[in-house]
């Protein structure tokens, strides 16, 4: 094969892992942002090695937080839950990284907080399923739609992170 300087190759794997890396929305909701726990959260997503995208504080308004939930408007606790999504600042976020919707999942724990399992956020953090401080994409189409909802393209922010190198090898 042609001899390609050794910078060419690098941009050459930089690029293949860009292509399968997965990206997903998480966001602080009014609780986790009014207790505090902005930085304790950020921190977990930080040092498991997931790359921060795009980050911003807003405050839904309720017809945001509607189409947001949208999924959920059968349900009795609708219009409770949106109410509290927009009640306050919310910390919206995209983290990138291999796998990144499952383990951020994972790293949220269970949506009921009794039954998410220590060491998880909302097991770590939270007590009750209304305040449960924090959302994450359930899956690649909810990602790419929530991504979509809360961010303008241009905010999603494209970076060299030195870091990734080292964790992926
Ligand atoms: P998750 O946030 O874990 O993906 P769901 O999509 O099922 O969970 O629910 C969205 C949010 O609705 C939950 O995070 C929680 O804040 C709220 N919620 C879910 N179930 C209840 C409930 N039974 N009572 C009050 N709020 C609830």
């Amino acid at each position: 094969a042609l001899a390609l300087p050794a910078a060419v190759y690098m941009i050459q794997e930089q690029e293949v892992h860009a292509a399968e890396m997965e990206r997903t929305f998480i966001a602080i909701k009014p609780d986790g942002v009014q207790r505090g726990l902005i930085a304790e959260i950020i921190s977990r997503f930080e040092r498991k090695g997931f790359k921060l995208v795009a980050v911003k504080l807003v405050v839904p308004s309720k017809e945001f937080a509607q189409k947001h939930y949208h999924d959920l408007k059968e349900r009795p606790f609708f219009n409770g839950l949106c109410d509290f999504l927009s009640s306050g600042p919310v910390l919206a976020m995209v983290w990138e990284g291999e796998g990144v919707i499952k383990y951020g999942r994972k790293l949220i724990g269970a949506t009921d907080p009794q039954k998410s399992e220590p060491g998880t956020i909302r097991g770590d953090l939270a007590v009750v399923v209304g305040r449960n401080i924090i959302h994450g994409s359930d899956g690649l189409e909810t990602a790419k739609d929530e991504i979509n909802l809360w961010f303008k393209p241009e905010e999603l922010v494209s970076y060299t992170s030195n870091a990734q190198k080292w964790v992926y090898g």
